[in-house]
């Protein structure tokens, strides 16, 4: 049986991490994270994470540790047709347990709403919030992240309320972060191939994989377009980190 078909097997008796993670990037923090031995990489830290559900404790370490937001808990137990996905939230705006939060599948798009089950936190000074949402049993695969709200076209942006040591990356791999891209598409970038180019974001490893659609939504929010007219931007290669001796010639 595969990890994921294994995951949903065990996921009815309670909550199991899923490793949605096929990325040839250099990237291993869900490894160390792991204490039962559950997901391993080895010693080619490009390869993809291997997954065995068998060994998880649905712990949720994994989940705050990776950088991106490629791990998450499912949890089949509660039935009735709902299941409990739990995925980092990392925004500033805070979430409560018992309110209601927008479940967003891997694009950045919204599913719909759901009942936030539980937030925690992994460790003391930890920044990642794990947020566990109740949400109908055909999102269970779907949800990769949880919003307060969906930015709706014309809705106000506020940009004066940002202070700057609370720095929210929007970029990880180039350190850019969401109030400077707001500014950009602020004062006249107009196109988001530009934006691109100036603010760096989807410049660095992940070549845009994981801060793509979050560019493309913060650009539409500030220029009041709509995200097929924002378009998308060009992956250039080497679409995947390679050795420097590959491309030396050496086959290895
Ligand atoms: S949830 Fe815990 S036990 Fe399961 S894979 Fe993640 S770190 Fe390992
Ligand atoms: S992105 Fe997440 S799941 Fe993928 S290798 Fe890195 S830490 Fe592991």
């Amino acid at each position: 049986m595969d990890p994921w078909s294994k995951a949903w097997e065990k996921a009815v008796a309670g909550a199991v991490a899923v490793v949605d993670c096929s990325e040839e990037i250099p990237c291993n923090p869900c490894e160390q994270a792991c204490r039962m031995g559950a997901i391993v990489v080895g010693d080619d830290i490009c390869a993809p994470p291997r997954f065995e559900p068998d060994l998880c404790n649905g712990c949720g370490r994994c989940v705050s540790l990776c950088p991106g937001m490629a791990v998450f808990l499912l949890d089949r137990s509660a039935g009735a047709g709902k299941v409990r996905v739990t995925v980092p939230y990392e925004m500033r705006e805070e979430l409560q347990g018992g309110g209601e939060a927008w479940a967003m599948d891997g694009e950045g798009k919204p599913l719909g709403k759901g009942k936030i089950v539980k937030t925690a936190k992994m460790g003391r000074g930890e920044k990642t919030v794990l947020v566990t949402i109740e949400v109908p049993e055909e999102w269970a695969l779907k949800v990769r992240g949880v919003r307060n709200r969906v930015m709706t076209l014309g809705e106000p942006y506020e940009l004066d309320e940002y202070e700057e040591e609370e720095k929210c990356y929007l970029c990880r791999c180039e350190e850019v972060t969401d109030s400077y891209v707001r500014e950009l598409a602020k004062v006249g970038f107009h196109a988001l191939r530009a934006l691109r180019r100036f603010s760096r974001v989807g410049l660095g490893y992940c070549q845009g994989r994981f801060c793509q659609a979050m560019l493309r939504e913060e650009f539409c929010a500030v220029t009041s377009r709509e995200p097929e007219e924002a378009g998308t931007f060009k992956v250039r290669p080497p679409i995947r980190p390679v050795k420097i001796s590959r491309l030396g010639g050496e086959d290895v």
